[in-house]
């Protein structure tokens, strides 16, 4: 559908489905969608978002947005990340600037500090410093984008695209300091000495590994190290090397495990996604399912891993049944006794997860959940004072879009404790 088309094609229905149910970060859908002017159109969206350009590539639209949209209930739904990613992109061209506020919230500029250069680190930036906030971002990593720059593929999320929207959040006035570890090159009690207020998106992509042996790998870190390599050699050669022509297992059905797939699958690889459940049970996007599977990716539904002997190069997998068990929303797989079989791998890659860095946790000194995440009060506060977190390192949802609402929600909290 042509823009005009879907501009006529939404109902523009009075109870907004789409913005209300669907959008984590409950973007002005319907508004910015009829706006014909697109300048005034992009600036209604960025009420809410500063990183519509990403999301629009990004998020899971058929299970948000588009998956609520009244149009879908007898037909297509509406392609609202199509009307987004036009606008975004036709702002990054024509150079429209997310605007500081003529009456902000800060009458006296305070200073705030962000740790971790991700989404919800560079939008609570953005939105701090359109209120008169001095924002300085610091981050481990020789770029700026955090999960975006180094967790994305590029066939996803093109670089420039991340590039430009940064740029756009840096043109606020928004400082930062890369190659910078909190912990090891500036302490925290450092930081809590020079700014009003920190703001914790270190993000959580440590591994978790539930096999282990020389061959197993984490698909977190392997597509963090292959982003690596292409920032700083500008080549993949040699992960093609490593991979080109061998059978590898990824254990997982979320997009992880698509992106990882689709990687190795675009390496040379023979890829097989050994995934316990059922596709309609997949947390996977379905276009990413239906994408891996157009690159030969094969998928073993059902299938559970239980061992892995690097040396052999042998997997042991189970077939699994699902059944209902009382109080889950999803089905659950119970291994069939009996249905053990042996598959030939090279590597596995286990894409179920990952947790936050523990030892960078202790280092701040603040109080964390029981599974090791930073633990946070409804306002985004610490146990710590002047210490705010959120993003993945805080335990939200793994998505782009839901640590950008966490990064807007923060800001929010930090300026009305500033005000105090
Ligand atoms: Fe338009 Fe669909 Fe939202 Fe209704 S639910 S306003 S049709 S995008």
């Amino acid at each position: 559908m042509e823009i005009e088309e879907i501009r006529n094609y939404c109902l523009n229905c009075p109870t907004k489905p789409c913005e209300v149910k669907g959008c984590p970060i409950h973007n002005k859908i319907p508004e910015f969608i009829h706006e014909e002017n697109e300048e005034k159109a992009f600036y209604i969206l960025s009420e809410t978002t500063v990183l519509p350009a990403i999301c629009s590539r990004v998020c899971q639209v058929s299970k948000q947005c588009k998956g609520v949209c009244v149009r879908g209930i007898r037909g297509e739904s509406v392609e609202i990340n199509k009307m987004e990613m036009h606008l975004a992109d036709n702002a990054l061209k024509n150079n429209y600037k997310f605007k500081k506020k003529k009456n902000p919230i800060l009458k006296e500029q305070k200073k705030v500090c962000i740790i971790g250069g991700g989404p919800s680190g560079l939008t609570a930036a953005a939105f701090l410093a359109m209120d008169n906030a001095k924002v300085t971002i610091i981050d481990k990593n020789e770029k700026l984008g955090g999960l975006l720059e180094y967790g994305i593929p590029d066939f996803r999320l093109d670089r420039s695209i991340i590039e430009k929207t940064i740029q756009k959040i840096l043109e606020l006035g928004v400082d930062f300091k890369l190659n910078t570890e909190v912990g090891r090159d500036i302490s925290i009690e450092e930081i809590l000495k020079e700014y009003d207020a920190v703001y914790i998106s270190a993000g959580a992509n440590e591994p978790i590994y539930t096999l282990s042996g020389e061959n197993v790998l984490s698909g977190n870190k392997l597509l963090e190290e292959l982003n690596k390599e292409k920032i700083e050699k500008g080549t993949e050669k040699s992960f093609i090397e490593k991979f080109k022509g061998k059978k590898i297992g990824v254990s997982g059905g979320g997009n992880v495990a698509m992106d990882v797939s689709r990687t190795l699958a675009r390496m040379g690889a023979e890829v097989s996604i050994i995934y316990r459940r059922g596709l309609d049970e997949m947390p996977a996007e379905k276009e990413e399912i239906e994408m891996a599977k157009k690159e030969n990716v094969e998928f073993l539904f059902q299938n559970n891993i239980l061992k892995f002997d690097s040396e052999n190069k042998e997997a042991e997998l189970i077939k699994t049944n699902l059944v209902k068990k009382e109080g889950d929303t999803r089905l659950s797989p119970v291994n069939i006794e009996g249905s053990n079989y042996k598959k030939h791998l090279d590597y596995l890659v286990l894409a179920t997860g990952a947790q936050p860095n523990d030892s960078f946790i202790k280092k701040l000194s603040v109080e964390q959940t029981e599974r090791g995440y930073i633990k946070i009060n409804e306002n985004y506060q610490t146990s710590k004072d002047k210490i705010f977190a959120g993003g993945d390192i805080a335990e939200t949802r793994k998505t782009v879009v839901n640590a950008a609402y966490d990064g807007r929600e923060a800001a929010q909290n930090i300026l009305q404790y500033l005000l105090k």
